[in-house]
């Protein structure tokens, strides 16, 4: 499903260049959720920004779902990138906007009818548990709540896969628990491979098929979440 091979990402700064990933291979299956888990500035976030095209990588290919995202451009990558869900830490929410046209969003982006967006983003509400939300503004919902609206938005144009950048980390431990339930509960449902970054570890033991530990722009190792993280 994914295929990150030999990628290198070097920005170039006023102290001279950084080398924010540096020659990682990762190949990530279907249906697998896969943690990558590292330090601040270890090149988590620059990694799954390549995965999207937000960031194109100075070396090497990024291949999602038969398409190599890190060379396609314009139209392509736009309908590439309509495949690939994506939830934030801080949500990203228009704030002018209700829960219900947060999430026809990217529905209306993908120039799909009024009506069809309307049905599909109350299906979507369900899906999230937001019943009855759906006219809220996201000033007036907690965070898990604005996180759920995240997630159906990401879901709105059925991707196949679902990437999160410290999707809980702005969240209390409960709401985080409850946020990864609903996680692995679309996972199941949808299928949807989901790629998660985070420096928490207990976001990874809960959720994570596999995982790749990220220090300096290197995977330093992966695998297993059980071997990896093995009690000595
Ligand atoms: P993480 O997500 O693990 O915190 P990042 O991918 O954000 O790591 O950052 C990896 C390294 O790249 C850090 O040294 C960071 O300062 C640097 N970096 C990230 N984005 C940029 C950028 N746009 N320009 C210059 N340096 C960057
Ligand atoms: P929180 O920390 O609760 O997530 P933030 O202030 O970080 O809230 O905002 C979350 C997201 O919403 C950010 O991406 C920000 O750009 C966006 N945002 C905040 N205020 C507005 C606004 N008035 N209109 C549109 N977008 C907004």
């Amino acid at each position: 499903m994914i295929s990150i091979s030999d990628v290198k990402k070097i920005y170039q700064s006023k102290s001279g260049p950084i080398s924010a990933v540096d020659g990682v291979n990762i190949d990530i299956g279907q249906g697998e959720i896969f943690g990558v888990i590292g330090y601040s500035g270890a090149g988590k976030s620059t990694l799954i920004r390549m995965l999207n095209g937000l960031e194109v990588p100075t070396n090497g290919t990024v291949n999602v779902n038969g398409q190599i995202v890190s060379k396609v451009k314009g139209k392509d990558l736009r309908q590439a990138r309509q495949s690939i869900g994506m939830i934030f830490q801080h949500f990203n929410l228009l704030w002018s906007r209700t829960v219900l046209e947060n999430i026809q969003f990217p529905l209306e982006i993908a120039g799909v009818s009024k009506k069809e967006r309307l049905r599909r983003a109350n299906e979507l509400l369900e899906l999230v548990g937001l019943d009855g939300r759906g006219d809220a503004y996201p000033s007036q919902l907690s965070g898990g709540q604005k996180q759920r609206v995240g997630i159906a938005r990401s879901l709105a144009n059925n991707p196949d896969v679902l990437l999160c950048d410290e999707a809980t980390s702005a969240l209390d431990p409960q709401t985080t628990d409850s946020i990864l339930d609903l996680l692995v509960d679309i996972n199941k449902r949808l299928g949807l491979t989901i790629v998660l970054i985070t420096h928490e570890m207990h976001v990874i033991k809960k959720i994570c098929h596999r995982v790749a530990v990220m220090e300096q722009g290197k995977v330093v190792e992966l695998g297993d979440v059980l071997e990896v993280f093995r009690n000595p």
